[in-house]
């Protein structure tokens, strides 16, 4: 599908005539932190530890969930029951120990290209996770200086319900005082692709690890790329269509 063809898909559903767009809203791991292979791993482990199955192909497909409601669903599944509040605090302090034993992930290969070309757009970068790791949420600034600003995010500390509910995004809306659509999310999990859809936002998926890119579409992208890099080298031709929009 062309990126013309794409906007207009978008607009007809959700009742738009016009894309004016002021703002791109980032999620964190596997969109801007090359994070995922290590959350699995840390996820696979901190569960296995406390007698819970998650293997590390199923921790890709609950990214963007809040550790409680990944918790919830792996213990409800195995115990038939919910796990009580210091359960669920137990296992997810478990595994955000686990999450500081491997490197500091790296950033996303070409995202740091994508994001300087955003800035010169004039385009607002926000960062919208279901994360509540606290090193990592505090790097966005080191890591891409002078593109993220602390007041200008949503983490897992904001929002009551996490992705794939749409509260995140809407957050997000709200906080930057716009409209849905007037921005763009990139996304790289069936979970926040649904999240960021389900707000009505134009939703790009860029799939960095190792799902089925069809579970991105299913989940409601408007565009799917296959890595950061080829997404990054499109830019200027699907902002050029946004503006032709406006
Ligand atoms: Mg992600």
């Amino acid at each position: 599908m062309t990126y013309q063809a794409a906007i207009a898909r978008y607009l007809k559903r959700n009742g738009h005539t016009s894309f004016p767009l002021k703002a791109v809203l980032f999620d964190m791991d596997g969109v801007l932190f090359n994070s995922m292979p290590y959350h699995a791993e840390a996820w696979h482990k901190a569960m296995q530890r406390h007698g819970l199955d998650l293997s590390r192909e199923e921790a890709y497909l609950h990214e963007g969930r809040t550790g409680s409601d990944t918790i919830g669903i792996v213990y409800q599944r195995q115990y038939g029951k919910q796990p009580t509040a210091e359960e669920i605090k137990t296992i997810y302090a478990d595994k955000c120990a686990e999450f500081t034993v491997y490197p500091e992930p790296e950033p996303v290969e070409g995202v740091n290209e994508l994001l300087q070309m955003i800035k010169n757009d004039g385009l607002i970068r926000m960062v919208v996770t279901g994360s509540g790791q606290p090193a990592l949420i505090n790097r966005l600034t080191h890591s891409f200086p002078g593109i993220f600003q602390r007041e200008l995010m949503i983490t897992a500390f904001d929002v009551q319900q996490g992705k794939p509910n749409p509260e995140p995004y809407l957050k997000a809306l709200r906080k930057a005082g716009l409209q849905p659509n007037e921005a763009i999310v990139v996304e790289n999990a069936p979970m926040g692709v649904q999240a960021g859809a389900s707000a009505g936002i134009f939703t790009v998926a860029v799939n960095t690890g190792p799902i089925n890119g069809q579970l991105l579409t299913a989940a409601g992208a408007d565009l799917l790329f296959e890595s950061m890099q080829v997404f990054a080298n499109e830019w200027d031709k699907i902002y050029k269509e946004a503006r032709r929009a406006m």
